[in-house]
């Protein structure tokens, strides 16, 4: 380490995790109804990884920097809310819309994971550091699909999974639930990158049950198009018209090898 360089303040990030299920629990004690999630996953990019300037390319020319939500960033702090089963559960087995519940846990979650992110924050700032939140969603471009500040690319930096053929980012956890992010001047130790793909399909391996289960045009095994994959998140919202924005479909992500852990024939090696 350079005399210049701050040193990385190792033990935060169990810190943040703690931060992370605790916010979870007092929501619970508050919204004794609301009993989506399993336990949250935590990982960190640092603010310089070669990997940023990328997304540029990779997800939006448009996409922002670390630096551009927090001058002075120092890491990236990702976190993944994994859904239980059940809710995978009934969003597969519910047609043809999405299940009320997938819809109502959405709407939830989104709210809960700005509370999360307020408590990192709160937490990051008691330790003398800066903290700059991201929102859940919503922040895209409506004509173009793309995100200024993609979650899942940006999780896919800090570590915390990989890239499935479905287009979602596969955690340890499976890739039912939702991320959420924020920018810190914290400098952290950064989360290590899985050495291998954690989809069958890219693993090499057969699979493609989500493009099989994507019955609205949208979902190929080498073509994605967003825009009939928002078509299908418009026709949910319309059916669920008394809840606020629920633009989502998400049956790519329930009853899949995928959906709650890496495949088990992956898995094994990952462990
Ligand atoms: S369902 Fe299969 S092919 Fe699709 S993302 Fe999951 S593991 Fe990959
Ligand atoms: S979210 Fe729905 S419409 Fe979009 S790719 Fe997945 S299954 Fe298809």
């Amino acid at each position: 380490m350079s005399p210049t360089e701050t040193p990385r303040t190792d033990g935060f990030t169990r810190v943040l995790q703690n931060e992370a299920r605790e916010a979870i629990r007092q929501w619970r004690e508050q919204h004794s109804d609301d009993n989506y999630w399993e336990e949250p996953l935590l990982a960190v990019a640092r603010a310089e990884d070669p990997l940023f300037p990328r997304l540029k390319e990779v997800a939006s020319p448009e996409h922002s920097m670390p630096r551009d939500i927090l001058p002075g960033a120092g890491s990236v702090v990702v976190f993944f809310l994994p859904f239980q089963k059940r809710v995978g559960r009934e969003n597969a087995e519910a047609t043809p819309f999405a299940a009320r519940s997938w819809a109502e846990a959405y709407v939830t979650t989104n709210r809960l994971i700005e509370s999360v992110n307020i408590r990192l924050k709160a937490c990051l700032e008691q330790a003398g550091h800066q903290a700059s939140i991201t929102p859940a969603t919503h922040n895209f471009d409506t004509q173009r699909l793309v995100s200024g500040w993609s979650h899942k690319h940006v999780a896919y930096i800090a570590g915390l999974g990989t890239f499935g053929i479905n287009h979602l980012l596969i955690t340890r956890a499976g890739c039912c639930g939702r991320l959420g992010s924020l920018v810190t001047s914290m400098p952290l130790p950064p989360t290590p990158r899985p050495h291998e793909e954690w989809c069958l399909t890219k693993a090499g391996r057969k699979c493609l049950t989500c493009v099989a289960r994507c019955s609205y045009g949208a979902l190929h095994e080498n073509r994605f198009d967003r825009h009939a994959c928002y078509e299908q998140c418009l026709r949910n919202d319309a059916h669920f018209s008394d809840l606020p924005l629920v633009d989502v479909c998400g049956k790519c992500s329930c009853g899949m090898p995928c959906s709650h852990e890496i495949p088990a024939p992956i898995r094994r090696n990952a462990e």
